[in-house]
This record gives structure tokens, sequence and C-alpha cells, in this order.
């Protein structure tokens, strides 16, 4: 049979692992940051009608610049960051990680590297490889917050092409401030006088923020980029639609890269009938963060370490010794509670789900402490 390596597959490919949690089936699955709440009926019942619609014409290739979605899109950012934004400011793709994957086609690859202040989403280097773009770690602080002076010197040194700044950051929570990021996009244009280089803020999480959204940033920089996601906060992890928010150059820039017509029509429709809904949506969002707080109180008050947290998951710890934490995640998920080991030494990462889902998972925490003792 032939193997994976028997193939002329790219030498910076080889030897290495696909991106995936685990998909068990466990009666808690706390894991990969989705939303725990099903969409509403009423939506659902949308859904069928805006998909029956475009059903009618799937013979036919969907609006490829999706011009009512992006500006349905613009409207919600305007609304929520008091940021007027139109449609030629507003991009959308299958997910925000098809979203960041164009960014860095469009401004990384072959010759060229992206930074990001690690740990932090590992997708960001794992797009930068499958670009060609080279990828530099960055650092943080013990508290998993940037420090801004090593950032600003690692851009000054490395020159990167593409900044990534995560906030709230995954999988430790921290939310960025204004100053640290005007701080991260001074330093990387005068790294590259000439054009400057790109600023992406990842914003998977921003509406679970204590924090105000970064985008007003946008105001005067134009190699900023907002990035966020209909997959938490509206609860639509299965319909794959991310966008960005930045100056219409760089949404001209990332049409030079996208493939014709990549988002289907039963995709617009889907996210066109959510976003109808937006304000029920942003209500679990709210209940959400009740319950995310609650769980940062109650795991402290079970003795756990827990970083501070504006997503809709938290970072707890911190288990000593070589293999603690992994060791934890492995007591846990006997107590059918599924949670997430990012391989950050010591921390574990939970997503808040349903008031009872948490119940669980703060039992389970609870046995499986006095387990490992
Ligand atoms: N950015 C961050 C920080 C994330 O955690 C995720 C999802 N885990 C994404 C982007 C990508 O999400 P999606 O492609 O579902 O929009």
């Amino acid at each position: 049979m032939t193997e994976l390596n028997d193939l002329p597959l790219r030498d910076e490919l080889r030897g290495k692992s696909p991106y995936g949690a685990p998909q068990l089936d466990v009666p808690v699955r706390l894991n990969t940051n989705e939303n725990p709440y099903p969409l509403p009926e009423a939506l659902v019942e949308r859904i069928a009608e805006r998909v029956t619609e475009a059903a009618r014409q799937l013979n036919r290739y969907p609006d490829r610049d999706a011009v009512e979605l992006r500006t349905e899109l613009a409207r919600y950012l305007t609304r929520s960051t008091g940021h007027p934004l139109g449609h030629e400011q507003v991009w959308a793709a299958n997910g925000s990680n098809e979203v960041l994957q164009q960014l860095l086609q469009a401004f990384g690859g072959p010759g060229r590297t992206a930074i990001g202040f690690e740990p932090s989403y590992s997708m960001h280097g794992l797009i930068a490889r499958g670009t060609g773009t080279g990828w530099i770690s960055g650092p943080r602080n013990a508290d998993f917050t940037i420090d801004t002076e090593a950032a600003v010197r690692a851009i000054g040194e490395h020159r990167p092409h593409v900044v990534f700044v995560c906030s709230p950051n995954n999988p430790t929570g921290t939310a960025v401030d204004e100053a640290t990021v005007l701080a991260l996009y001074e330093a990387a244009q005068a790294a590259r006088p000439e054009q400057g280089a790109l600023v992406v803020v990842d914003e998977a999480y921003g509406e679970f923020s204590h924090r105000p959204s970064l985008l007003p940033l946008l105001a005067g920089r134009p190699t900023l980029v907002v990035s966020r996601t209909m997959s938490k906060a509206f609860g639509a992890a299965g319909l794959r639609l991310g966008y960005l928010a930045a100056a219409a150059a760089v949404v001209d820039a990332v049409q030079l890269v996208r493939l014709p017509y990549h988002l289907s029509a039963v995709t617009q429709a889907t996210a066109l009938a959510a976003l109808e809904h937006t304000d029920t949506l942003l209500g679990y969002v709210e209940q959400l963060k009740a319950e995310r707080d609650r769980l940062v109180a109650e795991l402290r008050a079970l003795g756990c370490e827990v970083t501070d947290s504006d997503a809709n998951f938290i970072q707890f710890g911190r288990f000593e010794g070589e293999g603690g934490a992994h060791a934890m995640w492995e007591a846990l998920l006997a107590h059918g509670v599924l949670v997430r080991d990012n391989g950050v030494p010591g921390w574990l990462r939970v997503t808040a789900g349903t008031p009872k889902e948490n119940d669980a998972f703060l039992d389970a925490v609870r046995a499986a402490s006095k387990e490992l003792k």
C-alpha cells in the first residue's frame, strides 16, 4: 500500500499531522469552543425558507461577490461596534480559517514571514505553513498577556510581512488591549517602511469579551484587518462562515486569490437567515458570558489556577509534573467530560457549555482531583 511518505509531498509537510481535536462521542463535549445552544426553531424554519428559495436557482452559480451577505455583515459590525462600514470593507469566506488562508495567500507566501505570539491559535502557524509562509513564534508573558516590549523587538528583528494578534486569545482566553495592538501595528509599519505589514486581529471570540471590539482601530490604518466568525457567537459552527473587516483595498487583495464562487448559494442563504436573528443569538452570548464567569469563580474556589477569560472558554490548571495536564484530561474523560489539551504544559481548556454541562464538568473536576491525589 502506498504510504503518505511515498508520495511526492512538499518537504515542509513531511511528518506533520493534520489539525484536529478528537471528535469523541461522550455525554459532555466542551473541547472545541462551540456554542452549546442549538439554533432557535424560528431560525431553523427561516433557514429552510431561504435555502428553498436558493435551491430553485442552484443551476446557476451563486453571487460570486456575496454582496447582500457582506452588506448585512457590515450592518451587524457597524451596529455592534459603532464603527461605520460598508460592504466594500467586508469580506466573507467558508469559516474564518479560510479568511486567514486567503490573507496569507495574498500577503504571505514563499519568501515571506508571519509572526504570532504563542501559545495562540495553532492554525495561524499551520495556515502559514500551508501557504509557504515562514512562521515566527513570538513570546508571551508568564500570565499569557502579550509582552509588548518583547513583541515590538521581535517584529523589528524579523520584519514579518504579517502579524497575528488573537484577541481574545485561543487557548488562554486573554484579551489584548488597544495600546498593545497600536504598538504592534506601529512596529510592523516601522519594520517595513516601504509598504507596511499586515496586522491581523483575530476576533473569533470578540462577542464574548468584557472589552469592546478593536475594530474601530481600522480608521486610518490601511493594513489592519479584523477577522470574525459566525461559528461561535452566532452558534453556527456547522455553517462555515467567517468574515473580515479592513480597508476596501485589502478586500480587493483577497479577491485576487479566492476561488470563484467560493461561498455556495446555500451558505449565503443560511448566513443571511442567521443574521436576521442576531438579537436572539446574541442573547445566548450573554448567558454564556455569565456561565463563563461562574466557571472561573467556581474553578478558583476549587483551588484551580484560572487565566482571566474574555472568551467562551477557560484555561485552567495548573497540573504539575510531566503529563500532569494529560492525566487530568483522561480522568475528566473517564467521567464523561471532554475538554481540550492544547499541549500548553500544565494547563487544559474548557468551553463554557449549558449550566447543566458546566455543573457536570465541575463535578468531574472535583472527582478527578480526588482520584489523582
Ligand atoms: N480563530 C480562532 C482564534 C479560533 O479559535 C477559531 C476556531 N477554533 C477560528 C479562528 C476558526 O473558526 P472558523 O473557521 O470556524 O470561523
